[in-house]
């Protein structure tokens, strides 16, 4: 009697994220290195799949490819909803003359979440380049070989027919079943001339505020051996942008847990780093459309056989595309059959000083632009400190310090009367305030809202193009899903007076102090999924790379740990389904301290992310 009972507890103790899946088991087991071989190989008898090559032979170019890929993907499952995304390239540097290309995708529908995706990708392009003799690595900015040679043999086959057939299987293997998200294929295109058909995808995506979980890109797993002999054929490099518990590095997490769960033999590495020294790749394209997206690639590059004519199949590793191709399936199919993530909310610096600056969804007075997800859910809250100034900028913003003004965007109308320390300044939609209470309504989607914050009071003005709600107290859930306004102000900075965050409401999905000593982690979940079992919580010291305790603590949203500082442990939150499928990790973060009236720099800002170079890999 007693050891049923203990029994039972255990059981709610027992995480149920540790058990295997059936369904992703068998799903791993069935991705097949004959299959994937067998692509790699069709993939490198094109010759060359290069962007300038010819598009209407079946034989030979990457216009044959292009069609070929679609066929397959056709062939794999009347479920799979295929199509070419058209994109153009004007002639450049790179390219010979304006081109036409398209991206290769495959969408399989969800059952539960359909309008929730989750993406793996690599690229069919291919690249031959001029090399400088003996160069110890590559220096391959010149364009193709000569131009009396404007289609040289680039059979590409490591790069990256290899990422190409690991997508593709993936589309065969897992269009079989079904999953409550929505599954995109994708072979990109013109990678190599500047991730073009990335960068449309994700213009597109962003555009159409397409909810994408994450992006595995897979680049160059088709070799072992590098150019020095080391092989690390066991492991595989996953790079992520930071910050630390950016949604990259949470999806590049997930990517080691879930991997290494199914796939014992095989070692992700972390790299924290968004990817290789002065190299790219399609990733690069949706994290900096603030979308999530990892790169998975081989440790063992080959530099010499890179963008030759030499990248041949005879060169590649068909079982460490394979290996790598079940790592992918054994996350992709985990995420796609998992809840989404909880929502949590950033945690203000005490003292915040400036606004929010900049476009996307910024939370939280006193920080200048985080989050700036597409439809980032930029939460206000959780315990009232020193609220910072006012949002200005395009972009939904939630700054301010004080609780709920009406910030309505584009018509300027201020809140309730400002009390003391409310200093909205400039032209355009200012809303300042300071004062508790009322509910905002801003733009099209944002809201601040709750009731009124007791002896709430603090200033920040808010200007901008976009939706703002202001508020600096506690709990306050502000402008989920809002959308950024014109871009128009983008990049103004934010002023406004600081002000004091109130006290009391009801609290919103933050992690705080709890009675003084204790950690009281808070989150929502909205439209649970029907198949959610609960919660785990996880912990790991500020300094550590990974989660190093969970506890599951059911079908909850609030959870207490008793004498633990939240300012010694990073928190995280995960939903778990009742088949022990786990989503994405949640952190509870700081904001970043960040002076955000500073002057502009003095020289030209460096490129945007991921188009520094313009190149791929
Ligand atoms: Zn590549």
């Amino acid at each position: 009697m007693i050891a049923a009972c203990y029994c039972a507890v255990q059981g709610l103790a027992q995480p149920p994220t540790t058990q295997l899946n059936p369904m992703v088991k068998k799903i791993v087991e069935e991705v097949s290195e004959e299959r994937i071989g067998a692509t790699m190989k069709r993939l490198g008898e094109f010759g060359t799949r290069y962007v300038g090559s010819e598009q209407d032979n079946p034989a030979h170019g990457i216009g044959g490819a292009s069609n070929w890929i679609s066929g397959q993907f056709k062939s794999y499952s009347p479920r799979l909803e295929v199509s070419f995304q058209k994109f153009s390239v004007p002639k450049s540097q790179r390219t010979p003359k304006d081109l036409d290309l398209v991206n290769v995708v495959a969408v399989l529908p969800g059952t539960i979440d359909k309008d929730r995706y989750v993406i793996v990708s690599g690229h069919y392009d291919s690249i031959a380049l001029r090399r400088t003799p003996n160069a110890a690595v590559r220096t391959d900015d010149a364009g193709p070989a000569s131009a009396a040679d404007a289609d040289p043999l680039a059979p590409g086959v490591a790069d990256d027919a290899s990422g190409t057939a690991a997508t593709m299987e993936l589309a065969r293997v897992m269009s079989q079943y079904t999953f409550d998200k929505s599954i995109v294929f994708v072979t990109f295109a013109a990678e190599e001339i500047g991730l073009n058909g990335s960068r449309a995808f994700a213009a597109k995506a962003k555009e159409d505020k397409m909810q994408i979980e994450g992006v595995l890109n897979n680049d160059i797993i088709g070799s072992d051996v590098s150019g020095n002999g080391m092989s690390a054929n066991n492991h595989v490099r996953v790079f992520s942008e930071g910050p630390e518990d950016s949604g990259s590095r949470s999806l590049a997490r997930y990517t080691k847990e879930i991997a290494e769960r199914y796939m014992p033999s095989m070692t992700v590495d972390l790299i924290f780093r968004h990817d290789r020294f002065g190299r790219g790749g399609d990733h690069t394209s949706f994290v900096a459309q603030g979308f999530s997206a990892v790169r998975l690639t081989t440790p063992s590059e080959n530099f010499a056989n890179q963008h030759t004519a030499t990248d041949t199949f005879a060169n590649a590793s068909v079982p460490y595309t394979t290996r790598v191709a079940k790592v992918n399936a054994a996350v992709l199919a985990t995420l796609a059959l998992a809840p989404k993530p909880p929502v949590v909310a950033v945690n203000r610096p005490a003292g915040g000083g400036g606004g929010a600056r900049g476009a996307g969804a910024a939370a939280g007075g006193g920080r200048a632009g985080d989050t700036p997800a597409a439809d980032a859910a930029a939460n206000v809250g959780t315990p009232p400190v020193q609220g910072g100034g006012g949002a200005r900028g395009a972009g939904a913003g939630a700054g301010g310090g004080r609780a709920g003004d009406t910030a309505s965007a584009g018509t300027a109308s201020a809140g309730t009367p400002p009390a003391a320390g409310a200093q909205g300044r400039g032209a355009g939609a200012d809303a300042g305030g300071a004062r508790a209470g009322d509910t905002a309504a801003a733009g099209d989607t944002a809201s601040a809202g709750t009731p009124p914050a007791a002896g709430a009071q603090g200033g920040g003005g808010m200007r901008g193009a976009g939706a703002g709600a202001g508020g600096g107290r506690a709990g306050d859930m502000a402008a989920t899903g809002a959308q950024g306004g014109t871009g128009a102000q983008a990049g103004q900075g934010g002023r406004g007076g600081g002000g004091r965050g109130g006290r009391g409401g009801p609290p919103g999905p933050g992690l705080s102090r709890g009675k003084g000593y204790d950690a009281v982690a808070r989150w929502t979940m909205p439209s649970p999924e029907p198949d959610l079992a609960g919660y785990s919580i996880l912990i790991r010291d500020t300094t550590a790379p990974l989660w190093q305790r969970e506890i599951y603590v059911g079908n909850v949203t609030e959870y207490t740990m008793p004498d633990t500082s939240i300012d010694d442990v990073v928190i995280g939150v995960r939903a778990i389904d009742k088949d022990g499928n786990p989503s994405l990790v949640s952190a509870y973060t700081m904001a970043t301290t960040r002076l955000v009236e500073a002057a502009p720099p003095a020289t030209q800002p460096p490129p945007a992310n991921g188009s520094a170079r313009g190149g791929g890999q």
